[in-house]
């Protein structure tokens, strides 16, 4: 099944049941109305001339437009692909010229960005580039004009042209430890794996999902409109880009069932001074993913938020996300401990980083996964691909794990934040989970820096509770003393008023470490 069939079929089965609201726009279309909308798009892009194959870039914060070019961009065969809402030029044309976008469909503005004027500075050097569209401005409307002069037979005819094995998306990665890589995703990785993670949840069609994490990362176009689009639910659009009050405004006003975010966006917001002015009993369930979670915020979200349903979900953008998910019956210890089990028609294995060989149950090692939901390659890169997913089709995650006897997975660190001080192996999760215990600290990473005499040294950077009160090193090292190994506990400190996140939510260690890491002389 394509994209677009798996659509039709939630129109059919219930044309008057919300699809899409916005709350920013205050638009609100139902699966009849969405199917429309996205049915004008594609003949519009047919009608200026889009081809099975090509790509069109989406540069957008999240907004109804974004989601009509998802399915649009599908139901005609073109590879849709994302462009971070946070690129600048430079970036911008790197994505465009890689990926060789023949059509662009962006925003306006971002922020303090003016898109139209960021698109002209480097228009003229990608040499694929047919045709830009901002959304809300007049060549929007020239876009949706061309749709007059195509008919649905066309579009029809387009369909029957496809099939699930085609690429249909470009995704790019975080970019959070280094520079960001293309994902070639087809129908049949993402949504098999969207519908697969709305099951885990129990969705249907009577469930309302607010989506505060970006459209652009996997997390919101696969895990929020996939897995709502195939289960016949409501997406619910707070806000274009990561408020925390319109978040739970969003979720008390539209009675939503289910909420999403990355760790950070949920100690955001259950941190707002007025937190419990909210009513939030809607809540049944929602997604923690992208990042370690901490147990204690875990806690708090189970309890504090009515999410006593909520499942942590590992995954990465190469494997269409998710791998394992926690379910829904699983206790408080599996939930909060690790990432859950292996999603269905998925395999996965830990392996010794170096030797390659298959570690027994309960040995750290690197994990691998294998399944429909491994990409098809890096676009454009087979090198890149070669590196990351083996011969006999395993994708080599870069990231340690640990399988428990109960075949639970959990998440040891990624192996390139793995630190050594003086030949002891620290991984900075384990340190962080204890320094979330302590009263003064809001959130915190640890990071290795460069150290002459134990090779590294750890650094501990702590968003205070309360910055006119932050904790003192000497507070920190004592705290630790009781309870952590000599060679864990943090030798520097540095007090910060936020982290510096990749625009899905993710601290970017390597920032940290770059930032505030003591310069080897
Ligand atoms: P890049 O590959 O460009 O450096 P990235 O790896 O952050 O960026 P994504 O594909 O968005 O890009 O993220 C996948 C990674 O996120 C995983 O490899 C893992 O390190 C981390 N991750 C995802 N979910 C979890 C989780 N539940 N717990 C811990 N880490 C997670
Ligand atoms: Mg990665």
């Amino acid at each position: 099944e394509t994209i677009g069939q798996n659509l039709d079929r939630a129109i059919a089965a219930h044309p008057d049941r919300d699809a899409l609201v916005d709350l920013p726009s205050g638009t609100r279309l139902t699966y009849a109305e969405l199917g429309a909308a996205v049915d004008r798009l594609a003949r519009a892009l047919i009608g200026i001339g889009v081809a099975k194959g090509d790509r069109v870039g989406i540069w957008a914060v999240n907004c109804p437009e974004w989601v009509l070019v998802q399915y649009a961009t599908a139901r005609v065969g073109a590879i849709m692909v994302n462009l971070n809402p946070a690129y600048r030029a430079q970036e911008l044309e790197y994505v465009l010229k890689q990926a060789g976008v023949s059509v662009l469909c962006a925003s306006q503005r971002h922020k303090s960005s003016d898109y139209r004027a960021l698109i002209e500075s480097v228009r003229d050097r990608c040499l694929d580039l047919r045709s830009v569209h901002l959304i809300g401005d007049d060549s929007w409307d020239r876009l949706l004009a061309a749709a007059t002069a195509v008919g649905d037979g066309a579009l029809i005819a387009r369909q029957a042209e496809l099939s699930c094995d085609d690429p249909v998306n470009i995704q790019y990665t975080s970019g959070t430890t280094g520079f960001p890589k293309g994902a070639t995703l087809s129908h049949h990785n993402i949504l098999n794996n969207g519908y697969s993670v709305g099951e885990t949840l129990g969705c249907t069609e009577r469930d309302r999902i607010c989506v505060p994490v970006p459209f652009y990362h996997c997390f919101g176009m696969v895990m929020g409109n996939l897995a709502a689009t195939s289960h016949g639910a409501c997406i619910v659009i707070p806000a274009p880009s990561f408020d925390p009050e319109a978040t739970l405004r969003a979720v008390s006003e539209e009675r939503c069932t289910a909420l999403y975010g990355v760790p950070t966006m949920f100690i955001a917001e259950l941190d707002l001074p007025n937190f419990t002015s909210y009513d939030l009993t809607s809540l049944r369930t929602g997604i923690m993913a992208g990042s370690p979670c901490p147990v204690e915020v875990m806690r708090r979200v189970v309890s504090e938020m009515h999410m006593a349903e909520v499942s942590i979900c590992y995954g990465m953008t190469e494997t269409s996300p998710v791998s394992t998910q926690t379910r829904r019956d699983d206790n408080l210890d599996r939930r909060t401990g690790t990432v859950g089990r292996v999603m269905p028609h998925i395999e996965v294995k830990v392996v010794d980083p170096v030797t390659g060989v298959t570690l027994p149950r309960g040995e750290a090692g690197e994990l691998c996964t294998r399944g429909y939901s491994v990409m098809l390659g890096y676009w454009g890169e087979p090198e890149r691909t070669a590196e990351a997913v083996d011969p006999g089709r395993w994708m080599h995650t870069g990231d340690l794990a640990v399988m428990r006897d109960d075949g639970y997975v959990q998440i040891v660190g990624r192996i390139k934040d793995m630190i050594i001080r003086g030949g002891e192996n620290v991984y900075p999760r384990e340190v962080e989970e204890f320094l979330h215990t302590h009263p003064k600290v809001a959130d915190v990473q640890v990071v290795g820096v460069p150290d002459q005499r134990y090779g590294e040294e750890i650094l501990a950077c702590v968003i205070p509770r309360d910055p006119a009160d932050p904790p003192a090193l000497e507070d920190i090292t004592a705290f630790c003393r009781e309870r952590l190994a000599h060679y864990k506990i943090p030798r520097l400190l540095q007090i910060l008023d936020g982290f510096p996140l990749t625009v899905s939510g993710k601290v970017r260690k390597v920032e940290l470490r770059e930032r505030y890491g003591p310069q080897l002389s």
